[in-house]
Order: structure tokens, then sequence, then C-alpha cells
């Protein structure tokens, strides 16, 4: 049986929340560091202010270094790599470009040299990931408790795309368009990878259009666990999902790794839940139609119909700057600015939301939340 610790938390105040870190990984029985070299992955999607809660606190990162210092970690390592960055990426607007200054800790670009990996579930499909992965002892995923709009939550797992580089990402939304193959994929990480432990910054989340575009929402809790799929079990049960119903849940726990519903020395999820978070819409894996005739179709126009069954993005032209971040990162080249407006190609468009996740303009709506 897994562990899941959560602490109520409500502040980034540095010394409260050093005490409460040491509190939930302690408890959930955080693999000793000492002498050893571990990767922090926080969620720097965007690169956006700490207000905006996209990006994982960094008062949470520096209480786990403080952690990791005082157990005597050999040397600490902090990254990641959103969408359209570069390798001159160093996650300034959030603050974790300055906190591993101060903290003397090494920023990795991993962008440099990937390594090409076979992921386990995707069929022998071969994807980059970071080269560092190589050389480090242990890999500590610190994700932000957020809403998505593909995946419903992103979480401690799916933090773990972050690892393949860059532009490296856009693809994948083409070799696995659907919520199930994408789960796949990300539990296929996750088997690769094996990171020894995560930390959920739930002090402050995102509910609604998540995980870049959403509302700030108070939540209050960190969440420490060895097992990253018990920990996103009990993310989606405090939001109010049935975890059962969150594709990257439901299929770790299909493969071995996770091991749910997990146990709670401290505070128990199932009594948390906060009955009007702002969830997004859940959809039928398969629509009515679908349903009747999904059984004598071929494998692949059941995939495109699944993505034609989810709703394409909406430009708004107003809040538009026409920045053409999102027509750089669409990677099916659905999108192109004509006459100061995005216009889209929905019969290209696979339904990735990448576009919504990198807008810095909120100027593209999806689905409702409810
Ligand atoms: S238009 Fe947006 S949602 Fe559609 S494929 Fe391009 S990036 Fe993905
Ligand atoms: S990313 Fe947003 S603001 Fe930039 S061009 Fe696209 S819709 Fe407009």
């Amino acid at each position: 049986m897994s562990t899941v610790s959560i602490v109520k938390c409500d502040s980034y105040d540095q010394d409260i929340l050093d005490e409460k870190v040491k509190e939930a990984c302690i408890s959930a029985s955080m693999p000793n560091a000492s002498g050893k070299t571990v990767l922090l992955k926080p969620n720097i999607l965007s690169d956006a202010k700490q207000d905006k809660c996209i990006t994982t606190n960094p008062a949470v990162v520096r209480a786990m270094i403080h952690l990791l210092k005082e157990q005597g970690a050999k040397e600490i390592l902090v990254g990641d790599s959103p969408g359209l960055q570069g390798p001159s990426f160093s996650a300034k607007n959030c603050g974790i470009a300055q906190l591993c200054k101060d903290e003397q800790v090494r920023w990795v670009d991993f962008t440099k040299n990937p390594q090409t990996h076979i992921i386990p579930f995707t069929h022998g499909r071969k994807l980059q990931l970071a080269s560092v992965l190589e050389t480090v002892d242990l890999v500590i995923s610190l994700p932000k408790f957020k809403t998505h709009q593909l995946m419903y939550t992103t979480g401690a797992t799916k933090n773990l795309f972050g690892l393949v580089p860059g532009l490296y990402k856009s693809p994948c939304h083409v070799l696995y368009p659907t919520r199930e193959s994408f789960a796949s994929l990300i539990v296929g990480i996750l088997a690769t990878v094996k990171p020894a432990f995560a930390l959920m910054d739930g002090i402050m989340g995102m509910e609604g259009a998540g995980p870049a575009n959403g509302i700030q929402r108070k939540v209050g809790y960190l969440l420490a666990s060895k097992d990253l799929i018990a920990l996103d079990y009990s993310q989606a049960q405090i939001m109010g999902y049935d975890p059962m119903t969150i594709p990257i849940v439901k299929e770790g726990i299909k493969r071995d790794l996770g091991n749910c519903p997990p146990t709670y020395p401290l505070l128990d999820a199932s009594d948390l839940v906060i009955k009007d978070f702002l969830r997004l819409e859940q959809q039928e894996k398969t629509k009515f139609f679908g349903s009747l005739v999904a059984p004598f179709l071929p494998r692949k126009f059941k995939k495109q119909q699944a993505v034609r069954d989810r709703q394409a993005p909406t430009f708004l032209p107003d809040p538009c700057i026409q920045c053409k971040r999102c027509v750089e990162i669409c990677p099916v080249e659905a999108l192109s600015l004509v006459d100061k407006h995005i216009e889209i190609d929905t019969s290209l468009c696979v339904r990735c939301y990448c576009c919504h996740e990198i807008c810095p303009a909120n100027a593209i709506s999806i689905e409702h939340a409810k």
C-alpha cells in the first residue's frame, strides 16, 4: 500500500514552509539523499510570475533544497524545459533562477545532448529525454496543484513531461492524440525515469482552464509521496474528481505503477474534497454515435474520431497581442496570423491545447469548466 502525506499549509513564509515540507516528506518516507546527486523538477510552464499560480512556487523548491542539504546531498540540480524555450532558458520570471543562485545549486539545460529512450507502453516508440537523467541518483518531481485542459489534472506524473526537451514535446501530441494514448506516453516516461519522490505545491493552486489560463485558488495543502500516481490520485480526489476518470491515474494503476487508493498517515484526501472547485468538464471516451459503430471501425479512424469529439480552440481577437507563440508551438501547422487575427484550420487541429497553454494573453478559449 502506498502512502501519501498531506499537510495543511496556508503560507509561503520560508520558515513555516521549511517545517511543513520536512513534516510531509518524513511522514511519506522520502528516500535519504545523503551523498546523492538529486535532480529537482519543478513545474515551470511558461515561466510566469509566481502570483499567476502556473509554476511551482520557489519557496517550495527552496524548502526541498534546505531539506536535501540537511540530509547531506552531494549535489542538487534544478531544471525544466517549457515548450518554446531554447538553451538560454533560465526561469527568471518565476523566481527559480534567483533561487538557484541564492542556494548555489546548478540550473540544468535539458536541451543539451538529449538522450534517446524507448518508452514502455508506446509500441516501442523512441523519445528524447534530458541527458542529466543519466547522471543523477534521485529525481524528485515538484508539481503544482492545477487543472489541465487535455488531461483534466496536471500533477506529479505529468510534470515529468518537462524532461522532454523544448520542442521535442510538440510531435508527441500528433503521435498520441487521444487522452488515453497520451496518458500511456506519460506513464511510459514515469516507468523510464523512475522518480524517487514527489512533493506537490498545493498551497495556492489553479482551477478552471488550467494549466496556464485558469483561476488562482487557495487550496492550503502540501502533498508528498514516493508513489507519483497515488499522489495524483489524491490531488484528483481533493479537486472533486473520481480519480479513476483521470487518464494518467487510470493508466498508472493499470500498468502497476500506482498503488491506489493510498493510505494517509496525516490528513485523508477524502476528507478534503473542495466541493465548489472549478473542474473541467469530462468527456465520455466515446460519444453515442461512436459507441454504436466503434467496434467495427479501424483503430486509426477511432483515434481521429476521439480527437474530433474534443472542442477545437477559439481565438479571441480582442485580447490577442499577435505574438504568434501559438503559431510556433502548434505541432500540425493549423494556425496562421492573417490580418492581425489568428485563423485555425480545424481539420488539421489535433486538440492538444498547446496553443492555449502557451498564450500569454488569455486569448484562446476551449471548453467551459463546471
Ligand atoms: S491549434 Fe492549438 S489545439 Fe489545435 S493542434 Fe494546434 S496547438 Fe494543438
Ligand atoms: S499566443 Fe495568444 S496572444 Fe499570441 S498570437 Fe496566439 S492567440 Fe494571440
